[in-house]
């Protein structure tokens, strides 16, 4: 057995630096970790890398970010009084109210006096003969601590795609992902925005009302449709609260954690003139389209019918035909993520919008003095790069992670082409390890902050259920870790999804292996299962007692 980590042994910390759990992040997912630890009598700190709380949402500033979850179901719903206090005014909310949110939600149950904040983790080692972590961070701090929780983020690692003559360009470079504090001025100036994902479609709008001109950079056309975002009625909003515990029961049950109908029938069985009518209210609705019939992800004929009506769509909006051609995507819709936006289409009707085909004319580099494509130079005075994240593992991966006997996750997990969990929550090797929303888990393709709030009671009724026993470890059986991602590789496969060329399969990242590492047997199935494996006694986790520490 080994005595100590690469970072040292976990002894000998004193108890400024030792705690029963550290928590890394300080987003949804962080802030609920650390409430309910606390409210079960542990020590717990928080780390996280920038000046305050908010994760995703404190570092996405730039124009025009929103949430696509609907606001009423993009909260805490842990406590009755959070509910009643607060108000989202609009049906999407906007960066600034979700971070208001955070900051709120930070506050009132007084958070922010164990995090500490501007701290990267850069690595965590089990110590299995002391059956702790030893984690290290960037400023050379050293702590150690019983159980160690990834809130990570499941988009939260920046990808900038490593484009030559980068460094050359003399103009600001902004990743929608890292946007600065100080606000961002656009007159006048010539900005190149890279990306057209959700982020560049929500950005492309706002910065072309400001933009001397605006230059799209366009590889592959993604699917949008309009938010139908609009201020909240007040009667709404007391209805709502009313309703809010039939809401809760609703997203917690539901396929994908917010509170509507899903539909089940075929498009494929609809009259054409059905499906047009279909279609049509959901766009005008405002929100995607894939709700609309219940086969639309499982059936290519089906998802087809959707695709066109999209398509339609943009050739009705973009008034240059070759423009509205360029737009329009041809993949199936929804394996990539459906977008949702407010007057995306419409802003390649201004005359200072240019719409760069770089599927055809890929970018060959950035130059001083712009962005230099096959054909010729773009000049610029500023880039937006709108490219994405290195999701699902980016975040973890960034952090040198070892379990028993000194084995990395990375390693582990080969890079990616061999994601294994149990449950999303734990991963075997890596006792007293948990993530929250990680790979395998229904995370990104679902309403994530239900998500997290499973994930995080979950885990802490897990760890209290080890502490009432005397356990030293908890750690996920490596034969229910295969069973377990075997199912959900089974179910997705049942789906068209992990046939896109998305960031769900890892394909935005060059030479990234594939994989979908997303379960999509729904958040309530999801629950109950983990229900089911607590009340058998964390079957499928091998609890290891205190006495075994001696042995
Ligand atoms: P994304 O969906 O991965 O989009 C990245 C964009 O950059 C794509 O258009 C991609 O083109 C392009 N790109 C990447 N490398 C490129 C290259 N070398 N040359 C040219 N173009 C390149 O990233 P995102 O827009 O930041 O969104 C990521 C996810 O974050 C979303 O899907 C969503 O889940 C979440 N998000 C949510 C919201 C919201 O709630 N509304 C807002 C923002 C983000 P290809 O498609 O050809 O790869």
């Amino acid at each position: 057995m080994q005595s100590s980590t690469h970072l040292g042994p976990a002894t000998s910390f004193a108890p400024e630096n030792s705690f029963d759990a550290v928590i890394i992040g300080a987003g949804f997912s962080g802030l609920y970790m650390l409430h309910r630890l606390r409210e079960q009598g542990l020590r717990a700190r928080v780390y996280e890398v920038g000046d305050d709380v908010g994760g995703v949402w404190y570092w996405n500033r730039y124009p025009g970010a929103k949430c696509d979850v609907e606001s009423i179901y993009y909260n805490y719903t842990f406590s009755e009084a959070l509910l009643k206090e607060w108000t989202w005014t609009t049906r999407y909310a906007d960066q600034p109210s979700i971070l208001r949110y955070l900051n709120h939600v930070a506050d009132r149950f007084e958070l922010r006096r164990d995090i500490q904040f501007r701290t990267r983790i850069t690595a965590a080692h089990y110590d299995e003969a002391t059956a702790r972590w030893v984690v290290h961070a960037d400023n050379g701090q050293t702590v150690a601590a019983r159980y160690l929780i990834s809130g990570a983020g499941c988009l939260s690692s920046t990808n900038t795609p490593p484009f030559s003559g980068q460094d050359q360009f003399k103009g600001p470079q902004l990743h929608t992902g890292q946007w600065p504090h100080e606000p961002v001025d656009f007159r006048g100036k010539r900005v190149g925005v890279i990306g057209t994902g959700s982020s560049g479609i929500q950005a492309i709008p706002e910065i072309a009302k400001e933009a001397g001109h605006l230059y799209v950079f366009q590889r592959t056309p993604h699917y949008s449709t309009p938010a139908g975002n609009r201020a909240h009625a007040a009667e709404f909003l007391d209805e709502t609260r009313e309703r809010y515990p039939q809401i809760r029961q609703h997203m917690r049950e539901s396929s994908n954690g917010v509170a509507k109908e899903v539909r089940r029938d075929s498009a494929l069985k609809d009259t054409e003139d059905g499906r047009a009518a279909r279609y049509e209210q959901a766009w005008q609705d405002g929100g995607t389209l894939l709700a609309a019939y219940g086969d639309l992800l499982t059936n290519a004929d089906a998802n087809a019918t959707a695709g066109e009506f999209i398509r339609e769509k943009i050739r009705d909006t973009v008034k240059d035909p070759a423009v509205a051609e360029l737009l329009l995507p041809r993949y199936m819709y929804g394996c990539k993520r459906p977008v949702l936006d407010s007057g995306y289409y419409e802003t390649f009707n201004r005359d200072n919008v240019t719409l760069v085909d770089v599927k055809s004319d890929p970018i060959e580099g950035i130059t001083a003095a712009g962005v230099k494509t096959g054909s010729r130079e773009y000049p610029l005075d500023m880039i937006v790069f709108a490219t994405g994240y290195d999701a699902m593992t980016g975040a973890l991966f960034r952090i040198d992670l070892r379990g028993r006997d000194g084995i990395s996750l990375r390693e582990k997990w080969q890079d990616g082409a061999a994601i294994r969990t149990y449950l999303g929550v734990a991963t075997a090797g890596f006792p007293n390890f948990f993530m929250i929303t990680g790979p395998e888990s229904p995370s990104v393709l679902s309403n994530m902050v239900i998500s997290i709030e499973q994930h995080v009671e979950w885990i802490s009724d897990c760890i209290r259920h080890a502490e009432q026993r005397g356990c030293m470890a908890v750690e996920a059986d490596s034969q229910a870790e295969a069973e377990w991602s075997r199912h959900c590789k089974e179910v997705a496969d049942t789906t068209l999804l992990p046939q896109g060329e998305s960031w769900y399969t890892g394909a935005n990242i060059p030479g990234k292996q594939r994989s979908f590492p997303i379960y999509l047997g729904g958040v309530g199935a999801f629950r109950k299962h983990c229900d089911g494996v607590s009340a058998r006694g964390y079957e499928g986790f091998i609890l290891t007692p205190q006495a075994a520490k001696a042995a």
